[in-house]
């Protein structure tokens, strides 16, 4: 397998760890607000990416946080707690929003046939985990008490910007949501590791701690999470583009001075959706979610088809009328699937063939619309129909379109496309028959397909046939 690492800039033939094993991060949700459809497209192809593995032979662990515990908006000490404003919002406690949106996000992915990962932890579970790395870090040196706050020390790094090309705007913290900076802070891009002394003084989750009475800050929760499920070494870690700075950056400062190694060798990040104005966003616009999309009737699966469609390291612009033709494309699909019969057997071997052929194709950083094309192209083929109907089945366990679950739309449009083409067939047999003048075969045939529950009638305008 071959994938695109952010850490090198480069697709990179894939090598875990441990043999035939992968130890994999997601960065979970911010469950303060539903999530939108930009936010899923990463779930969605960090799905394909865990279906891939799994598909090629690897067995993977994949670990996933849920940040409950609020986070700021930036790692100045300004900005808006999110999970707070959630629960002012909605006159709730921080929890029972927490509560609330992970279920949200678990149904919506669910809906999207986003498998949950192996492990999901919720941050404000593991406060023990934050405290130890943080003491570990205060020993080694790596972070200092400033203002009753501590923070990490990114000057006592041999290399902070590790991801590189950063621009200055990405290098000024406080850029983002017109933030002020720190003071109590050494050096601009230092970040908080535990806060005792905020400026929220309602912070709704607090937890004792060596340094007070406080709450962990935004980076921690990922570096702590993975550890605690994947051990000192990760082999992908991976986010929507956004994290890379100052989020990954920040894990992974925080996370190789604790450890006194390298913690994670491939880093893969999902480029953005956007809409047609911009970046998406849950405060501007229209708020796409999954349960939007079906309330105005589309499939959720018809979206996943539309991400499908196009690379995960490409920016996506979403619009209705891109995802009414990813509707009628799948549809088409589904629907011509449901013609293919389960006959004749299966021939393992060929199944075999086409499968490594997918596994080259998908594999190949994550090339999902190429997988597609390799779908088309077993419909094409001559196999027959069990052959075929195992080869989709196969493809489906990382497309995960539901390809041969015959909905009752698809299934009636794929009976209805075939018995009009089987009766129209036989009332053509039927037309030559009279011609000939061979009234019995044309009387058999208007008999076959009595039997089957089709009545024919001559009209004047030519032969009509109805279900009886
Ligand atoms: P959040 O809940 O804000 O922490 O974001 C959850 C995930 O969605 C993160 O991996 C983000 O990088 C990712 N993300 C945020 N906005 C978008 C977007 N417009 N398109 C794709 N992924 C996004
Ligand atoms: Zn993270």
């Amino acid at each position: 397998m071959k994938i695109y690492n952010t850490l090198t800039k480069r697709v990179e033939d894939f090598k875990p760890n441990v043999e035939g094993k992968v130890a994999m991060y997601t960065c979970g949700p911010t469950v303060y607000h539903f999530a939108h459809i930009g936010n899923l497209r990463s779930y969605l192809m960090e799905d394909v990416l865990e279906k891939t593995l799994r598909y090629s032979g690897y067995d993977v662990k994949r670990v996933m946080n849920i940040t409950d515990v609020g986070h700021l908006s930036s790692d100045a000490d300004t900005g808006e707690d999110k999970m707070l404003k959630g629960a002012k919002r909605e006159h709730k406690t921080v929890m029972e929003i927490a509560k609330f949106y992970t279920d949200a996000f678990m149904s919506d992915c669910a809906k999207l046939n986003i498998k949950t990962p192996d492990v999901v932890e919720p941050a404000t579970n593991c406060i023990d985990e934050f405290i130890n790395m943080i003491t570990v870090l205060l020993e080694k040196g790596y972070a200092y008490k400033a203002g009753e706050n501590i923070y990490f020390d990114t000057s006592k790094l041999k290399e902070y910007y590790v991801f590189g090309n950063q621009s200055e705007n990405d290098l000024m913290v406080g850029v983002r949501d017109d933030v002020t900076e720190d003071t109590n802070k050494r050096n601009k891009n230092d970040f908080v590791l535990w806060f005792t002394k905020s400026k929220f003084e309602d912070q709704a989750l607090k937890w004792d701690s060596p340094w007070g009475v406080g709450y962990p800050g935004w980076h921690i929760e990922c570096s702590c999470i993975s550890m605690k499920h994947l051990g000192e070494y990760m082999d992908i870690h991976c986010g929507g583009v956004d994290n890379i700075f100052p989020h990954h950056t920040n894990e992974i400062a925080q996370s190789e001075s604790f450890l006194g190694h390298k913690w994670c060798n491939y880093w893969f990040h999902v480029h953005h959706l956007n809409d047609e104005t911009g970046k998406m966003s849950k405060s501007k616009g229209e708020f796409l979610t999954v349960s939007l999309l079906e309330e105005k009737g589309y499939n959720p699966l018809a979206y996943r088809f539309f991400a499908l469609q196009s690379h995960y390291r490409k920016p996506l612009t979403f619009s209705y009328e891109a995802l009414d033709q990813a509707t009628v494309t799948y549809k088409k699909l589904k629907n011509k699937i449901a013609t293919i019969k389960e006959e004749g057997a299966v021939d393992e071997a060929i199944v075999k063939e086409w499968h490594d052929k997918f596994a080259e194709t998908v594999g190949n950083d994550i090339n999902t619309a190429m997988g597609i094309t390799l779908l088309y192209d077993v419909l094409k083929t001559d196999f027959n129909g069990a052959t075929k109907r195992a080869i989709i089945g196969d493809y489906d366990y990382v497309l995960s379109l539901d390809l041969l679950k015959a909905d009752t739309e698809a299934a009636n449009n794929g009976a209805d496309d075939e018995l009009t083409a089987y009766v129209e067939a036989k009332i053509e047999e039927r037309k030559e028959a009279k011609k000939a003048k061979d009234f019995a075969k044309a009387d058999a045939i208007r008999a076959e397909l009595l039997e089957k529950g089709i009545a024919l009638e001559d009209t004047r305008e030519g032969v009509k046939w109805k279900r009886v």
